[in-house]
C-alpha cells in the first residue's frame, strides 16, 4: 500500500523516534517535580525543546505552550472570544476553529473564500466592527492546499488593535511562515513527521487566555496536566528536521504534484482540479472526475491510501464543506479525491497512481449510466 494521505497524518520519522526513546525510560521524571534531579532533567529537556520550537517559528520560548494537538490549541485560543464579542473567520477553517467560535455565542462573520480558496485581506478589513475581538484565518487549507496571506491579514488586525489567530497546522514545516503579525498560532506534531497527541499554541506575551483545562497550573496556567515529555521532544526534533529539509522537500513535492496534475489531466477526460496552481501546499492535489463517486473510486484503488475531502469529516456523508464553499457543485464535490504527497513518495508512485486512476475511472464510468 502506498500512502498518499499526508494531510491526515504523517509517519513518525525514525530519527524523531530515536530522539524520543530515552524520554520513556531513562529521563522519565515529571518536569514539574524540580525538587529532584529526575524532574530537573526532564524539565531541562522540555525547556530546550521549547527554545528549539520557538526558534523554528521565530518567536520567544515563553510564547510556546504545549497542548495535546491542534484541536486543543484552537479550542484554547478561541476561548478569548466572549459572548459580547464579534469574531471574523472563514467558511473553510477546520472544525476545531468553527465549533468553539459557534459555542462562544459571539457574533460571527464567516467569510467566503474565492473560487481558489483565498480569503481577501480587504474582505477581512471590511468585516471589522467596533466590537471585533479576534480574527481567525488558517495559514493553509488541508483539503485544497490554499495558502492564505496571513502576513497581510495580521497587519490589518494589528493596525485595528484586534487579535489575530491562525491555525498553522497544515502549513508549519511545509512552507515558510512569517508569524510577525500573528498573535496566536495553533500547530501539531503529527502533520510534520512527529508523534500524534502533541501540539502547541503560540501566544504572544501579554495576551491573557482563559484556560480550557485547569488543575496543577502547568504551562503557565494555560494548560494544566503533566507535560507529554516524549511528545515535546519528538515535536522539537520533527520541526528541527523540517527546518533543515523543508526548502528542498517543498521544491521536490511541488514538482511531483505538478507533474501528477499534468499527467492526470492529459490521460483522463472530464477531470477538474480544485484549489490554486500557485500559493498551494506543495504536496496537495484535489481532483474530481465527472460521473465518478470518490468513495467508489478510492475503494477500487487497492494499492493506495487516499482521502475524499478531509479525514476529520470521515463518517459524514454529503459534499465537502470546503469544496462547496469555493463553489464546486455537489456532483463534482462528491467525486473529489485528495492526494497528499509526502517525503516517501516518488515519481514512480505518481505514475502508478495515474495508471490506476485511469483504469478505475474508466471502469466506474462504464457501470454508471
Ligand atoms: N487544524 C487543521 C487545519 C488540521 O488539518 C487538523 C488535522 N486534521 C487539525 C487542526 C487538528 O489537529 P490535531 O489532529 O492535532 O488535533
Amino acid at each position: 500500500m502506498i500512502y498518499l494521505d499526508h494531510h491526515a497524518t504523517t509517519p513518525c520519522d525514525p530519527r524523531v523516534v530515536e530522539k524520543m526513546l530515552p524520554f520513556f525510560t531513562s529521563v522519565f521524571g515529571n518536569p514539574a517535580a524540580i525538587v529532584h534531579e529526575h524532574g530537573r532533567a526532564a524539565s531541562r529537556a522540555v525547556e530546550d525543546a521549547r527554545i528549539a520550537i520557538a526558534r523554528f517559528f521565530g518567536v520567544v520560548s515563553a510564547e510556546i505552550c504545549f497542548t495535546a494537538g491542534a484541536t486543543e490549541s484552537n479550542n484554547i485560543a478561541l476561548r478569548i472570544v466572549g459572548r459580547k464579542d464579534h469574531a471574523i473567520t472563514s467558511a473553510i477553517e477546520h472544525k476545531s476553529v468553527l465549533a468553539p467560535l459557534h459555542e462562544s455565542g459571539a457574533e460571527l462573520t464567516i467569510l467566503r473564500p474565492d473560487r481558489e480558496g483565498f480569503i481577501a485581506p480587504e474582505a477581512v478589513s471590511a468585516a471589522i466592527r467596533s466590537n471585533t475581538k479576534l480574527i481567525s484565518i488558517e495559514a493553509a487549507n488541508g483539503e485544497i492546499g490554499t495558502l492564505q496571506n496571513i502576513a497581510a491579514i495580521g497587519a490589518i488586525a494589528r493596525e485595528r488593535g484586534i487579535l489575530f489567530h491562525s491555525d498553522i497546522t497544515q502549513a508549519a514545516g511545509k512552507v515558510p511562515l512569517d508569524l510577525t503579525n500573528v498573535d496566536l498560532a495553533s500547530f501539531s506534531a503529527h502533520k510534520v513527521y512527529g508523534p500524534k497527541g502533541i501540539g502547541g499554541l503560540m501566544v504572544r506575551r501579554g495576551i491573557r487566555v482563559p484556560p480550557l483545562i485547569v488543575g496543577g497550573g502547568q504551562e503557565r496556567n494555560l494548560r494544566s496536566g503533566t507535560v507529554n515529555v516524549p511528545g515535546v521532544i519528538g515535536m522539537a526534533a520533527a520541526l528541527e528536521l523540517r527546518a533543515a529539509e523543508m526548502e528542498e522537500e517543498a521544491r521536490r513535492l511541488t514538482a511531483l504534484r505538478n507533474s501528477l496534475w499534468d499527467s492526470i489531466a492529459a490521460e483522463i477526460a472530464g477531470v477538474s482540479v480544485h484549489g490554486p496552481r500557485d500559493l498551494r501546499l506543495p504536496g496537495n492535489l484535489n481532483v474530481s472526475f465527472e460521473r465518478v463517486e470518490a468513495e467508489s473510486l478510492i475503494l477500487g484503488m487497492r494499492r493506495f491510501s487516499l482521502s475524499t475531502g478531509s479525514a476529520c469529516s470521515t463518517g459524514e456523508r454529503g459534499p465537502s464543506r470546503v469544496l462547496t464553499a469555493i463553489g464546486v457543485g455537489e456532483a463534482a464535490a462528491m467525486g473529489s479525491i485528495r492526494v497528499g504527497l509526502g517525503t516517501a513518495n516518488t515519481p514512480e508512485h505518481a505514475a502508478m497512481l495515474v495508471d490506476d486512476l485511469e483504469r478505475a475511472v474508466a471502469r466506474l464510468r462504464q457501470i454508471t449510466p
